[in-house]
């Protein structure tokens, strides 16, 4: 088995997600008492978080730069960036290390291809649905990606820092998602990008009438799939 290298931190809410959602599939494939071979960096967000909302991304870079060096030569195999967010830097990250980086985009995108989903809804972060590393790497696989309108995103993006990040999990915030997601449905999309890694903790299949693609479950599928390919 190969060692999966975890970036996360971002938030821990969802890293704990990546942990047991990866460990789960090895042991669904491998059998009851098997495990995944992993490294988790867990980052202090605060500094992340901060360089994000400054438009830092540079020192932001750093600390990810770091952490994927300490990964590299703890031995991991491969990265995995527990967010989508930071994948506005993953050129950087990519960069500072040899090992192959597993791009959360193309686990998303892969995902919709096969289930030809080709016009996607895209939710997350501010920085994901507004700039364009993660939708022109989904655009790239062939889909066509839509965003919700400029209110909407606004409360998408405050429940992720104010409440998923921090553990909450309203009702009230989940009928928000729910009108957001019905409002791309109308507007013609087919499914749901989850494009943050703390959403699938809020939004269930049984919460939208559309298939929804949780980037966390499909991420820590690709590292698996990656950990036990020959
Ligand atoms: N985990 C989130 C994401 O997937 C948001 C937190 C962050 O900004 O890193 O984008």
């Amino acid at each position: 088995m190969r060692t999966i290298g975890l970036i996360g931190g971002m938030s821990w809410e969802s890293s704990a997600e990546y942990y047991r959602i990866i460990n789960q599939r090895v042991r669904d494939q491998l059998g009851p008492l098997r495990s995944a071979q992993l490294l988790m960096y867990s980052v202090d967000f605060g500094p992340v978080e901060q360089a994000q909302h400054a438009g830092r991304w540079d020192d932001a870079a750093l600390i990810l730069e770091d952490a994927a060096r300490r990964l590299q030569a703890g031995g991991a195999e491969c990265l995995v960036l527990c967010t989508n967010t930071m994948h506005l830097v993953a050129p950087r990250i990519e960069a500072a290390v040899l090992i192959p980086f597993l791009h959360i985009a193309d686990a998303a995108g892969a995902a919709a291809v096969a289930a030809n989903t080709l016009t996607v809804g895209l939710l997350g972060t501010a920085f994901t649905m507004e700039q364009d590393f993660l939708k022109s790497r989904l655009a790239a696989q062939g889909l066509t990606v839509l965003v919700p309108e400029a209110d909407e995103r606004q409360a998408v993006h405050r429940i992720i820092y104010e409440e998923l990040c921090v553990g909450v999990i309203s009702d009230t915030s989940r009928q928000v998602y729910q009108r957001v997601i019905e409002s791309l449905a109308a507007r013609g999309a087919q499914a749901i990008i989850l494009g943050c890694t703390e959403i699938g903790l809020l939004i269930k299949p049984e919460h939208s009438d559309l298939p929804l693609l949780d980037t966390t479950e499909l991420h820590a599928q690709a590292a698996v799939a990656f950990a036990l390919q020959d």
